[in-house]
């Protein structure tokens, strides 16, 4: 607080302020909405996509699933890589260690970096068109084919039970 200064002097006047409501109005100049952070640790469901899916356009065939399950979105590194997804939705040595009730792998190969973080799933189920992939080794169950005809199928069987 500055010091008392007895030189100045001051008239007091009274007043009445005249206030209308519209002085009250709260006008919202902009507004941002805060971007979602994921949380893939405390996840139960992930649907995760790798490079078989094609695309960042192809890519909402990911979240498609993930949204009709109800889960997260996870992706491998070459996903992350291509500038599909954020890297906070990797899995894997470099990326997010997850531990879901269910993983849903698409288009992943299954290179031993991404099983590194994602192999402690409590079920993990591996769509892949090459019946090679390693991913089929971790997999509790895996499906043969393309994404892009697998993943229409399981969300309207899901629709259907829901
Ligand atoms: C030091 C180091 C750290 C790493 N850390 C990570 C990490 O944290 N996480 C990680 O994921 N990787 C990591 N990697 C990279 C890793 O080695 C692999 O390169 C990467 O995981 C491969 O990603 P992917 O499986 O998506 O791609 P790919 O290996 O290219 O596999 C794509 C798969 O999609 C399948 N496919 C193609 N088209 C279709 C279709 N239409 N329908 C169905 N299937 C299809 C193919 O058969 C293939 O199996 C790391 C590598 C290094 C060297």
């Amino acid at each position: 607080m500055p010091d008392a200064d007895p030189k100045r002097r001051g008239e007091i006047k009274k007043f009445k302020p005249v206030l209308t409501a519209t002085d009250f109005v709260l006008k919202i100049l902009e507004h941002q909405a805060a971007a979602r952070k994921v949380n893939l640790k405390a996840a139960r469901i992930i649907v995760a996509g790798g490079a078989g899916v094609g695309g960042k356009e192809n890519f909402r065939r990911v979240w498609s699933l993930a949204n009709a399950l109800g889960g997260d979105v996870g992706a491998s590194r070459a996903a992350v890589d291509s500038g599909w997804i954020d890297k906070d939705h990797q899995v894997g040595q470099t990326g997010t260690t997850v531990r879901p009730a269910l993983y849903i792998a698409v288009g992943i190969s299954g290179a031993v970096q991404h099983r590194a973080g994602m192999s402690e799933a409590k079920k993990i189920v591996a769509i892949n068109a090459d019946p090679n992939a390693p991913i089929f080794q971790v997999a509790h169950y895996g499906i043969v084919g393309d994404l892009n005809r697998v993943i229409p199928m399981m969300i309207d069987a899901i629709k259907k039970r829901v």
